[in-house]
């Protein structure tokens, strides 16, 4: 299917509301029904009509029909933020006894789920390095039921050869899973090379404009299904009709933005690759990566996120340089329209430091939707006062 069709047309009907170009904000909490079999009739198939906002909610309703299509999936839910998306796809598919193997490093708060939540239950998870097939077949036991990928991951954007740890997967009837928040759908396509799970958070690319959270899980018709009458309903995640419309607002010029930061993010790194500040960038498609070829292969692109190892040993110097940044900001997150760093150090007790770790140089650094001289301008100026 056509992006822009999906993007400006899919599950949009204006003949419902006026013709009006934007869809309502159907900000109900319920529906009203007129006899008591068609109520006996919602009851029974809550997944199939409107009933109340915490399931199915019509603006909801058209995000979902986008989202899906994105993905090349049957069906998807959005939730209130990417986490919780995580959340309800692995809590789906796993139970007492099972085993998951999951990357190194994942996002977060998927290990906080595993080490913190999961562990309670009895389920049990390995951490690999998820860049070599073999690595995966290792770490299956009799009771795995669970592969976890993030590709590429945040910081260091080790990938995983996606379409081959699916296929191992499908060998051993492994359910797979994948945060594919960096790429988004535009730049790189999990179920069509074998995964069953996509999730992406949309707060990122998609909100667009740091003003909204959300979250994506697509797959099968049977798995979302199963996902939105156990999880989604009972953990009660699923989006609120406004910031479902953010979201529809914001896959509007999803394309055009993620064209722009490409650009943008191509010619910061040329500047950053000439200062003898920057120790190296870490990148997946540009061709220092180590895994350059694999980067070509499954993505499509790669839009504004980057690490800069700086070559200074001294943390101080790397927080003179964030705290010289005058336009772009420190904050977490990424993905919205204003460009961000953030320091590996400023996770690392100030003792702990150690200037030989490439790690604790690493400075994360994000490109928005400026022109590319006002950051290159800003980063310049910052790496001067470094020295001073
Ligand atoms: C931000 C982020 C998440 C979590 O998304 P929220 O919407 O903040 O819950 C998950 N994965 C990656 C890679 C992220 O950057």
């Amino acid at each position: 299917m056509d992006i822009s069709q999906i993007i400006n047309e899919l599950g949009e009907d204006r003949e419902l509301y006026f013709n009006a170009v934007s869809p309502p904000i159907y900000q109900t909490s319920n529906f009203a029904y007129k006899t008591v079999d068609a109520l006996a009739n919602a009851f029974e198939n809550e997944f199939d009509v409107f009933l109340y906002s915490r399931g199915n909610n019509p603006t909801v309703d058209i995000l979902r029909k986008k989202l899906a299509a994105l993905d090349g999936a049957e069906d998807c839910l959005v939730f209130n933020n990417g986490a919780a998306a995580t959340t309800a796809a692995v809590l789906s598919h796993m139970k007492a006894g099972d085993h998951a193997v999951c990357v190194r490093n994942p996002y977060t708060w998927v290990s906080k789920l595993f080490d913190n939540i999961l562990k309670r239950y009895g389920v049990e998870v390995s951490y690999i390095d998820g860049r070599e097939i073999a690595n995966w077949e290792e770490a299956i036991r009799p009771n795995t039921t669970f592969f976890y990928l993030e590709s590429p991951n945040s910081w260091d954007f080790a990938l995983q050869p996606i379409a081959e740890v699916a296929a191992l997967a499908k060998k051993h009837q492994i359910t797979t899973l994948i945060d594919n928040s960096y790429c988004t759908p535009l730049y790189q396509r999990p179920i069509e090379m074998g995964i069953d799970m996509a999730m992406q958070t949309a707060t990122k690319y998609i909100g667009g404009h740091s003003d909204t959270l959300g979250g994506v899980l697509s797959g099968s018709g049977a798995a979302i299904r199963k996902i939105f009458d156990s999880e989604l309903m009972t953990l009660g995640s699923g989006i609120q009709p406004f910031n479902a419309w953010m979201l529809i607002r914001g896959l509007r010029t999803l394309p055009a933005r993620l064209e722009r930061i490409h650009h943008t993010t191509e010619k910061v790194i040329q500047f950053l690759l000439q200062r003898p500040e920057v120790e190296r960038i870490i990148f997946p498609l540009h061709p220092s990566f180590p895994q350059y070829e694999l980067a070509k292969q499954q993505m499509r692109g790669g839009a504004g996120l980057m690490t800069m190892v700086l070559a200074t040993r001294e943390r101080e110097n790397i927080v003179r340089f964030c705290e010289s940044l005058q336009h772009i900001m420190m904050a977490v997150s990424w993905g919205g329209h204003e460009s961000l760093v953030i320091p590996k150090c400023a996770g690392i007790p100030k003792a702990e430091f150690n200037g030989d770790d490439q790690e604790h140089r690493y400075v994360r650094l994000y490109c928005g939707l400026e022109e590319p001289d006002y950051l290159i301008n800003d980063l310049q100026q910052a790496f001067d006062k470094m020295k001073e």
